[in-house]
């Protein structure tokens, strides 16, 4: 395995607040609230300013809580297609820098840069040019984590770039230890409420204490999940988190967003999903693409329960139209969708070929079609219907013969 990867995780402060300050520069400094309700006393926090946190206000309590620790608070409602633009005009940002960037949630993206130096300096100086475009371009401040793989760039970035005020913060395999291992151990990623009780019922208080127990204890005792805690507490990444560059072009474009609350309204989904099928739709057109297979992703908000599906449908025809696409996008998700809060949705073209191939294909298509057809006839007459089956399975014209039922036919 290649050792030497740069990977950065670059994560909005504030998102939802940065985006409504940069949009009305008059709230700029102010301890600004986005809020589900301001009205009602029982909104809840979505977002706020620094200015806003200073006074003690933090995600997920309610308006009223927050009028008592800040009566002064600006509150704005929040306006999520507006986030999801700006999301995706990040996205544009980040690929200036790098055809490899995978979106983590709405706002934090992984961009591998490996191999960028002599483009953009070193792995410090790209992410201050990263920080800078974006502080000049669209108001709002990131921080960026580095890393030789994802963990270590998300690690990096919540424990140390979010908090030092210069924003950047490198981790690797060397130092790795010497950083993390004092922490206490909920900052480790993968650490919820629930497993640092189970843990602190082990005695496990810092990252330290979990990576110095036998790693075949942690497996024995909560499996997989024991385990991957063992390795992200050494540095090491499990996931098979690939940035989709170059190959991974070639067999599909995704993108996914990762909601901060729960979606349950119809219009609702359907700008989301709009929005991230026009997305995925965009850059398969940049890469002169077009897909034959659309897939839809989807995770429900309690991560507990095996909720969410994903699923596929064969497009009538290749191709990379945002509304030729959105139809069966949305058709397979209302067709799958259990009704129960929505918090990740994600949409893929898969299949893909090159928009050249498409045209010629299109062309010879047509004779094709035309020849096979006849050929059916001259079967049917001499042998009967069911000849045809044999003949479809045995000849190259099966695959032909395959693809022209589908074509216009409905393939789950
Ligand atoms: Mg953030």
């Amino acid at each position: 395995m290649n050792s030497s990867r740069v990977i950065l995780l670059a994560d909005m402060e504030s998102f939802y607040a940065s985006v409504e300050v940069a949009e009305n520069p008059s709230l700029r400094g102010k301890p600004v609230v986005v809020c589900g309700d301001p009205e009602r006393r029982h909104g809840v926090v979505l977002a706020a300013t620094k200015e806003a946190k200073a006074f003690g206000i933090k995600t997920g309590m309610t308006a009223g809580e927050c009028a008592k620790l800040c009566p002064n608070a600006v509150y704005v409602r929040p306006h999520m297609h507006k986030y999801i633009e700006t999301s995706l005009a990040l996205t544009r940002i980040f690929e200036e820098f790098t055809d490899r960037i995978s979106p983590y949630s709405i706002d934090e993206q992984f961009l591998e840069i490996t191999g960028c130096e002599k483009l953009w300096g070193n792995p410090e100086t790209t992410a201050l040019r990263i920080i800078d475009k974006i502080w000049k371009t669209m108001g709002i401040r990131c921080r960026i984590g580095i890393g030789e793989n994802p963990l270590q760039a998300k690690m990096a970035c919540d424990c140390f770039a979010k908090k030092n005020g210069k924003g950047i913060f490198r981790l690797s395999h060397k130092n790795y230890a010497d950083y993390t291992w004092p922490l206490p151990i909920r900052n480790l990623f993968g650490v919820g409420n629930r497993m640092e009780r189970n843990l602190f019922n082990i005695g496990v208080r810092t990252i330290r204490h979990l990576a110095l127990l036998p790693r075949e204890r942690l497996k024995a005792r909560w499996g997989i999940n024991g385990e991957i805690l063992w390795l992200n507490a050494h540095g090491i990444d499990y996931s098979t988190i690939k940035p989709p560059g170059g190959e991974e072009h070639r067999k599909g474009v995704g993108h996914s967003i990762t909601l901060p609350r729960d979606y349950r309204r119809k219009e609702e989904i359907d700008t989301v999903l709009l929005e991230i099928t026009e997305e995925v739709c965009r850059r398969t057109r940049k890469f002169n693409k077009v897909g034959r297979v659309v897939n839809v992703y989807c995770r429900g908000a309690d991560f507990d329960l095996p909720t969410g599906f994903s699923r596929q449908k064969r497009l009538p025809e290749p191709t990379a139209t945002t509304m030729e696409v959105y139809p069966f996008a949305r058709k397979i998700f209302y067709e799958h969708w259990d009704r129960r809060p929505v918090r990740t949705l994600g949409v893929s073209l898969t299949g893909l070929m090159d928009f050249k191939e498409l045209q010629l294909s299109l062309l010879e298509d047509k004779e094709k079609k035309v020849a096979l057809s006849r050929a059916m006839d001259l079967i049917r007459n001499r042998f009967g219907i069911t000849s045809l089956f044999r003949l479809s399975s045995l000849t190259p014209g099966g695959l032909l013969f395959e693809r022209a039922n589908k074509i216009g036919g409905h393939e789950a």
